[in-house]
């Protein structure tokens, strides 16, 4: 038996199965012994049921009675229930779905059954515990592999069948370096493998996990450095540090830089001046004034003669940023232009023709800079605000729209802890701005029930009588049976033949004409309405200071990074804001994420609350997408990363990488997935 050979030469692996092993993506030797387990029921200690606690627990038992019923709830949902006794205590046992356990659970007879003791459903039960005869075999203290199932394939079958090939682990390896693994005290992957799908102990597992947990942080953050070290080998035009430059565009503004701004600034502006490109990430809350800080090296570029692109995800955002940088811009002779899909077609040809010339020095655009016929005349320098909401793909693509290799910078507003940063980001450095302007008072928020709605009007209906402004956002455009949540234009409707028939409103949503749109942004900004109605379309980036109060409908219909960065909205001066997050929902979940809203405005913390109620996938997006397909590395685990991230850079510095062929072809892989060129 070799690695490479298909599972169908292996006993009992008839078409049948083998289907259900495709299905798994499971075709030849090695793929099976890598499929890995999802838990392992630990039957090496037995507990007795008068002892036990909440957890996964290995009881030995005789079935006392069981039976099948169908959910009163979903009656397609079968219940199969039974009670067991150890003569210590009683206790039941719970499956879904199950019904044939009532053929295989026998009265009287003693089994042994594993799963997780919990309270669920308002009592205390075994939850879906796996059950085996309690024959002499089994009874001496085993761990079983539990896998992933398909139909047709159990995991007992699959414990079968690698148990046919598990000497063949001995010639598998994961590329991992010896001496990494000598140095840090990690067996080999060989043996790893096998302690996988049968360990002789939990120990056995929790040291394999480690092992292979190791690798694949190992790889992520060693690809992150390779990466950083192909950069410095290119070149990118040099942009001379002028204090005079510096002074000119804060002279034009009518406040102090923060010092976790300044501080920003000055490592972007270092980075500007060396001939190899700058690949930063600027990190900063909402409202920490990103901005300013992306317009002071944007401003050096420029003076020192090339042109910068600036690239956001929404419409409505660079046409703020164009606002913005033209209040600034327009005096120091340098010209700003915006380039989106709405642009009509004559303006854009026109456009294409001045920026390949160079007679435009910044571009401000959406994902419309990506496209054929933009091309630019000396870029030097690519700012991609709100940068989680773009792939890898886009941003590599703006990089080609350079004769040479732009300085690149990336802001976002995601905050992700810097221990997670350096594994998902390596090959970046990163600036942060760790402090909101002077006087801002944290955003008072609020989960209100619904009847609570004519308070809530009542007191927002004062704010607007003082001048102020505010937003509501509503989760639908129009209108639908879907739950009953709001929609714009219903509440556009309401709103204004009701409550707030005295003020001003005016709505904004997605399907409405770009000129339009911007239009109502710039009478809101303007003041000549108290009131916008709008869908996410606002959700990131728009900066108008006089809105104080948020007003968010179906709150729990938001997950906790589109809450905040919706809140984010409102608390941009010194005036006090409000947030009122409407939410009659009773899943706890939600629940959960809104009262995280009430007790906290510290992205950083919101972020670190979404990541363990809803894992890291979420936050990489699908920019990341597969690079985080770990499965046995814990990210939280920051004893872990530092050492992961210490063996990196020894072994980079070290090493002649060539010698190590399998390593470098699975960074090569992951290269292509988190690398912009
Ligand atoms: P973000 O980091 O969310 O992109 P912005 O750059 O839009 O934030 O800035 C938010 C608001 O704060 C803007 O109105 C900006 O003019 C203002 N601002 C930025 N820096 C300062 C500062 N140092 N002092 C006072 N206000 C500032
Ligand atoms: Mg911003």
């Amino acid at each position: 038996m070799q690695l490479d050979y298909r599972v169908t030469l292996l006993k009992g692996v008839g078409p049948i199965v083998q289907k259900g092993l495709a299905r798994l993506g499971i075709h030849t030797v090695q793929d099976l012994l890598t499929y890995w387990p999802r838990r392992w029921d630990d039957f090496s200690t037995i507990s007795k049921l008068n002892t036990i606690k909440p957890g996964r627990v290995a009881v030995l038992c005789t079935v006392l009675a069981v039976n099948v019923r169908s959910s009163q709830r979903q009656r397609r949902l079968s219940i199969t229930e039974a009670v067991l006794t150890d003569g210590s205590g009683t206790i039941k046992a719970v499956w879904f779905n199950q019904p044939f356990l009532l053929n295989t659970l026998k009265k009287g007879e003693q089994y042994l059954f594993a799963g997780n003791f919990e309270f669920k459903n308002n009592y205390l039960s075994l939850n879906s515990p796996t059950v085996e005869p309690a024959t002499q075999e089994n009874y001496k203290g085993k761990i079983y592999s539990v896998y992933p199932e398909t139909s047709g394939i159990t995991s007992k079958a699959l414990q079968k069948l690698i148990a046919q090939v598990i000497d063949q682990s001995s010639e598998l390896s994961d590329g991992l370096p010896i001496e990494v693994e000598q140095e840090h005290q990690l067996i080999p992957f060989a043996q790893a493998v096998r302690q996988l799908h049968q360990p002789a102990s939990m120990a056995e597992v929790t040291q394999a996990e480690r092992r292979v947990g190791f690798a694949e942080l190992f790889e992520l953050i060693l690809t992150g450095l390779v990466i950083k070290q192909d950069i410095k080998t290119e070149t990118s035009p040099v942009v001379e540090f002028k204090k005079e430059v510096v002074e000119e565009v804060l002279s034009m503004i009518d406040f102090d830089l923060t010092d976790a701004q300044r501080k920003s600034a000055w490592q972007i502006l270092q980075d500007l001046e060396k001939p190899q490109p700058m690949n930063r990430m600027l990190e900063g809350d909402v409202g920490s004034g990103k901005t300013l800080v992306a317009l002071l090296a944007t401003a050096m570029t420029l003076r020192a003669g090339y042109q910068v692109a600036l690239m956001v995800p929404t419409e409505i955002l660079a046409r703020q940023h164009v606002v913005t940088t033209k209040k600034i811009f327009k005096q120091m002779g340098l010209t700003s232009e915006l380039l989106i899909s709405a642009t009509p077609t004559a303006e854009k040809k026109l456009l294409h023709t001045t920026i390949a010339d160079g007679k435009v020095d910044m571009v401000i655009g959406t994902h419309a800079l990506l496209s054929e016929g933009v091309e630019f005349n000396n870029l030097g320098l690519v700012i991609i605000d709100e940068q989680h909401r773009f792939g890898v793909n886009q941003r590599r693509t703006l990089k080609t729209k350079a004769s040479f290799m732009p300085h690149v910078l990336t802001m976002t507003a995601t905050p992700i802890p810097r221990s997670l940063a350096l594994v998902v980001y390596g090959d970046l450095d990163i600036s942060v701005i760790d402090q909101l302007p002077p006087g801002r008072k944290p955003v008072e928020t609020k989960v209100v029930r619904e009847i609570d709605r004519s308070t809530v009007y009542f007191f927002v209906d004062q704010l607007l009588a003082q001048g102020q402004q505010a937003f509501i956002v509503c989760p639908l455009i129009e209108e639908a049976d879907e739950g009953g949540a709001k929609s714009v234009k219903a509440e556009f409707v309401r709103l204004q033949k009701t409550v707030f028939s005295h003020r001003k409103i005016a709505m904004i949503h997605g399907r409405m004409k770009p000129d339009e749109k911007a239009e109502i942004m710039q009478e809101f900004r303007a003041g000549t309405y108290n009131i916008l109605l709008a869908t996410t379309v606002i959700e990131v980036g728009v900066d108008i200071p006089n809105a104080t109060v948020l007003i968010i409908e179906n709150a729990d219909r938001f997950g906790l990074a589109a809450l905040h960065q919706l809140r984010g909205r409102v608390g941009r001066s010194s005036v006090q804001s409000y947030c009122y997050l409407f939410s009659d929902s009773t899943n706890p979940n939600s629940y959960k994420r809104l009262q995280a809203m009430e007790k906290t405005t510290d992205g950083f913390r919101l972020a670190q609350i979404d990541l363990e109620m809803r894992g890291p996938g979420e936050i990489y997006g699908t920019s990341q997408h597969g690079v985080l397909d770990m499965r046995f590395a814990n990210i939280f685990d920051t004893q872990l990363l530092a050492e992961v991230k210490q063996a990196a850079s020894a072994f980079i510095s070290g090493q002649n990488m060539v010698e190590y062929p399998q390593l470098v072809e699975k960074i090569n892989n992951l290269k292509k997935l988190t690398s912009l060129d």
